[in-house]
């Protein structure tokens, strides 16, 4: 029996206010959730993260554990490794990621990470950070030689010192957190983090009750407003106890197919494989009326 269950969850991805495309990617397949913030020339920071989530997605199915999540995490960077180096136009890319899964019967969400893209648990009116980063002004700060407050505003605050695809093998951290029902889990890419504080996040998942596609607008908002200069991206699910009713099921559809927020290019949206739901019947409608229409006008000119 399941002592806590998935309840809904939604992916939401914005390019920002300064940047041309958007690297981010996600994924929001329960029980696997995942952030990817890719980096490099041209559109070589898509393609990494793009076959980060992809390899991602393929392998949720048999994921158990630590060493099950960091195995995933270990074969996408080999995936995008082996294509960085036999394809010169996207040579030296890279991406974070950082992947969560839940197993409901223990009651756990384990986590596997590798650069800045962080995983926080809201519980209570209290976020933790669960991960740390693995970035130049993250090491500083760890070791005493910077404050969080010159970290938020040094030059060199986005560079990673790890990331998945630029060498053969990654180190990945990987660790076990228990939950209770109520919680809920946000992971983002710097794009949100590096724009908006740790008490800010906590204040508009308060204010939009956490609740997952609310919340993670909110927070894509509060990016933006603070200056939008990276891409953003978060993914938020929250946990449930079992004795509760299941959450609505359109609830859950809708955070696997959601059209994304008004601002949200449709290419970002075919990146991240959502909308598909969505779109094609509107099509196939379209079409039909159309037919109706040439058939009647057809039918009044043969008359
Ligand atoms: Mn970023």
């Amino acid at each position: 029996m399941a002592m806590i269950v998935v309840g809904r969850s939604a992916g939401v991805s914005d390019t920002g206010r300064k940047r041309r495309q958007n690297e981010d990617a996600y994924v929001c397949e329960p029980p696997l959730f995942a952030i990817a913030d890719g980096m490099g020339g041209a559109q070589a920071g898509e393609v990494a993260s793009g076959l980060a989530a992809a390899a991602f997605e393929e392998g949720a199915a048999a994921i158990h554990g630590e060493d099950g999540v960091a195995t995933l995490v270990r074969a996408a960077n080999a995936r995008i490794f082996e294509r960085a180096v036999h394809d010169p136009t996207v040579a030296g890319m890279g991406t974070t990621a950082t992947v969560a899964v839940v197993d409901e019967s223990a009651g756990t969400v384990t986590l596997a990470h590798v650069g800045d893209s962080r995983a926080y648990r809201y519980r209570g009116r209290a976020l933790e950070q669960l991960t740390t980063d693995h970035s130049l002004v993250g090491e500083l700060v760890r070791s005493g030689r910077l404050t969080e407050d010159e970290a938020a505003v040094h030059p060199h605050r986005s560079v990673i010192t790890r990331a998945l695809g630029t060498d053969a093998d990654v180190e990945v951290d990987t660790l076990t957190v228990e939950v209770v029902p109520g919680d809920l889990v946000l992971l983002c890419s710097d794009g949100l983090s590096a724009m908006v504080r740790d008490e800010e996040i906590a204040r508009v998942l308060e204010a939009t009750g956490a609740a997952p596609r609310e919340a993670g607008e909110a927070l894509i908002a509060a990016a933006n407003a603070a200056g939008g200069e990276d891409n953003v991206t978060v993914v938020l699910f929250e946990l449930l106890s079992e004795a509760l009713p299941e959450p609505e099921s359109t609830e859950v559809l809708d955070a696997a197919s959601q059209a994304e927020p008004d601002d949200v290019t449709v290419e970002d949206v075919r990146k991240h494989g959502a909308g598909k739901g969505s779109r094609w019947p509107a099509l196939l409608l379209l079409l039909v009326i159309l037919a109706v229409a040439a058939f009647v006008l057809w039918w009044s000119l043969v008359r």
